[in-house]
């Protein structure tokens, strides 16, 4: 329906590496990226699913970082919980980049400590996270249309779910709104990510925050397949579906007001607020205290403008200078329209709160 593909072209095999997928077959591979100390091979799963009606070619990847996991779940109910009769194109599923990590349970690579997501495109005679990249961007990333790539917050953190993109780039900005996130946070992103990279060299691609790591998180989790559908929607996968309107959407860009948080004390934290919620200039947000409670000594933390929390911390102990908060900045439409789905939900959920996610 769009992007060059009509009902008219014929579905055409997705090829990697010397294997071939054929329109109507949907294949489940581990493909080998690098070695272990034993000389064992590191495989990563990958599902592919080629559509019997032509279309564009969208990865879905997760865990990049290895500890974050709700994007994993994302991924597997997509490959292999939907059904693909009606499928337009091709699906290239990539639950867990990062399989080293994923074994340790770790953000990196635990291969001194380097980052995959920070490795793309990576190149075939450098380092092993640049040799394991390179494997991932010209099996499965290059030869797609569009891209996501779902992340979370980093260990000790949790945020809401939004999408990352560099909205400067049309078919970016066009997924990003496909995604149907009420926050998009505007930017290319750091040199050597896979959104970043994947996007430079002709694959728009945006990052889907959601959550936090070691966990899966059913709400998030269900957020984000509504998005999944959505773009699908949009690039023509599933052309007979709606695109899908979040009620809400701003996007970020580096001018607004937007700000992390820090501590100014050390000491263990009571957070007041959590991630997602609308707080008010001068709202306290968190307290730092003393192992006593000392009243003297209780260092309060307040929004310093009218803001939405997109990204908190959890994990409730600071020393000076370490990040609770990420405070957002709203326009007047936007503060409005989430006031609004306050009260409406206010008066659904009596006594909760504004916007509880879990
Ligand atoms: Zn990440």
């Amino acid at each position: 329906m769009t992007d060059g593909t009509s009902d008219g072209d014929q579905p055409e095999p997705f090829t990697y590496d010397g294997t071939q997928v054929d329109p109507g077959e949907a294949v489940n591979d581990r493909y080998r990226i690098s070695e272990t100390y034993l000389g064992d091979p590191i495989r990563v799963p990958v599902t592919i699913i080629n559509g019997t009606h032509a279309g564009p070619t969208v990865f879905l990847s997760a865990a990049a970082h290895g500890d974050e996991l709700n994007g994993i779940e994302v991924v597997r109910e997509v490959a292999h919980d939907w059904d693909h009769a009606d499928l337009h194109g091709t699906l290239v599923c990539l639950p867990v980049l990062n399989v080293p990590g994923f074994l340790a349970q770790e953000r990196y690579l635990p291969i001194y400590d380097r980052d995959l997501n920070r490795s793309f495109p990576g190149h075939e005679s450098s380092t092993s996270a640049k040799r394991m990249a390179h494997r991932l961007f010209t099996s499965f990333v290059e030869p797609c249309d569009f891209g996501l790539d779902f992340h979370t917050s980093t260990r000790g953190r949790t945020n809401m779910l939004h999408v990352r993109a560099d909205t400067d780039d049309p078919a970016v900005k066009r997924l990003s709104h496909a995604f149907s996130s009420n926050v998009v946070i505007d930017g290319s992103g750091p040199s050597g990510s896979l959104r970043r990279e994947a996007t430079e060299a002709g694959v728009p691609t945006i990052t889907i925050e959601m959550g936090k790591a070691h966990r899966f998180q059913r709400s998030l989790i269900d957020r984000a397949l509504t998005g999944v559908a959505s773009v699908l929607a949009e690039v023509g996968c599933h052309p007979d579906s709606a695109v899908h309107w979040p009620g809400w959407r701003t996007v970020i860009s580096d001018s607004d007001e937007k700000t992390w948080l820090r501590a100014d004390a050390g000491g263990i934290v009571d957070m007041k607020r959590g991630r997602g919620e609308l707080v008010h200039e001068g709202d306290v947000i968190c307290t730092i205290t003393n192992p006593f409670k000392e009243k003297d000594d209780i260092v309060p933390v307040t929004a310093p403008f009218t803001g939405l929390i997109v990204g908190v911390l959890e994990n409730p102990v600071v020393y000076p200078g370490n990040p609770v908060c990420h405070l957002v900045a709203l326009d007047d439409t936007t503060l409005r329209a989430l006031e609004h789905e306050i009260e409406s939900s206010l008066s659904i959920f009596a006594g909760g709160r504004g916007r509880g996610e879990e």
